[in-house]
């Protein structure tokens, strides 16, 4: 199983090496650019991270620019990425680069595992892209890559299959270790790619794979998940004065920490309950102009919402009162509530 797999190592790198590097977090191995870009990677589409890196990196170009930047103005560079704990994360580990390493990135795996938000996965990308360390990168990518090849049965949901192929790779890492784990990276993006069959005829490594040799491709990688997601109600109200909106801050700890929401509650409110909610929060009500209805899923919760819009006579003190474009530019505001209130503006 080891031979086969140390097979692969020169064919996955000299592809790698063939192809064109057009993203913009590939024209160098800066360890900053390599951290950011591979934070914001982790739960988001490529395409998708194209625009946030740009911008991220024209405003923060440096880690001291995000030891010093606000709290609110990482969280509206970050609006729509989702997962935000990232963001803060990102923040802590540049203060404590400035104060403890005069604003220099770690230049090993050890050391960088040390800063907060980067766990294997990232510190063995930012070592051995930038630093060139033989240490494997093990994300969803490389573990279907390598449950495919080995046609492996083992469910990779699992932290014990994850360790169990880490330490495979571990023993067949070349000099070129940066390579060869983006070449994983890529091949797994590009070719051997989830929920569709692999496009096996383009790979560079299929005379070593099992799966493709025994027509096992569409049955691996095995994922078993646990535990099903809790499902909660709630009620969103979409309040406009005028021309503003309310908007509230959400509290420091917990799901969307510090980020804006519109005014809910848990639970599904009727019609006829509205005035009387809104009563509690010193609202007049005036009329109701639409209603709609979204999900949004978290990694343990999943919200099933219904929201109204609503057209109010008064503010209250509880809450900020914005127009449109403080919104869009001030208040960051999570995708769950974005969309509630993106449908309403189309519709
Ligand atoms: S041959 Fe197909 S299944 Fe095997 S590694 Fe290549 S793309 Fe993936």
């Amino acid at each position: 199983m080891k031979t086969k797999l140390k097979e692969i190592v020169q064919p996955i790198v000299k592809w790698y090496q063939a192809q064109e590097k057009t993203l913009p977090w590939k024209q160098d191995k800066d360890p900053y650019h390599v951290w950011i870009s591979e934070i914001m990677l982790q739960q988001t589409r490529i395409e998708a991270v194209k625009k946030y890196y740009i911008r991220f990196m024209e405003q923060l170009p440096t880690i001291q620019d995000v030891a010093n930047a606000s709290e609110e103005q990482l969280l509206k560079l970050w609006e729509g990425l989702g997962y935000y704990s990232r963001v803060r994360n990102i923040k802590k580990a540049a203060i404590q680069i400035m104060q403890e390493n005069q604003g220099k990135m770690p230049t090993n795996y050890k050391e960088l595992l040390k800063m907060p938000g980067i766990g294997d996965y990232t510190a063995g990308a930012i070592a051995s892209i930038s630093y060139g360390e033989k240490v494997p990168a093990v994300d969803g990518n490389v573990l279907r890559v390598i449950s495919r090849i080995l046609a492996s049965k083992e469910n990779v949901l699992l932290p014990e299959t994850k360790k169990d192929i880490t330490n495979q790779l571990q023993e067949i890492m070349p000099g070129e270790a940066g390579d060869f784990n983006e070449g994983l990276m890529e091949l797994g993006e590009k070719i051997c790619i989830p929920n569709a069959t692999p496009i096996c005829n383009k790979c560079p490594i299929q005379k070593y794979c099992t799966a493709y040799k025994e027509n096992l491709t569409t049955e691996i990688p095995v994922r078993i998940k646990k535990q099903k997601r809790k499902i909660e109600r709630r009620t969103v109200f979409i309040l406009s004065y005028k021309n503003k909106i309310a908007i509230n801050k959400r509290p420091k700890r917990g799901i969307l920490a510090n980020l804006y929401e519109f005014p809910n509650v848990l639970g599904e409110v009727t019609e006829q309950e509205i005035p009387q909610i809104l009563k509690q929060w010193n609202i007049q009500f005036k009329n109701l102009k639409m209603k709609k209805s979204a999900k949004h899923i978290f990694t343990h919760i999943e919200w099933d919402m219904v929201a109204y819009e609503i057209e109010v006579k008064n503010k209250n003190t509880i809450w900020t009162w914005v127009t449109e474009q403080e919104m869009e530019k001030q208040y960051p505001l999570p995708t769950a509530f974005k969309k509630l209130h993106e449908k309403s503006n189309d519709s």
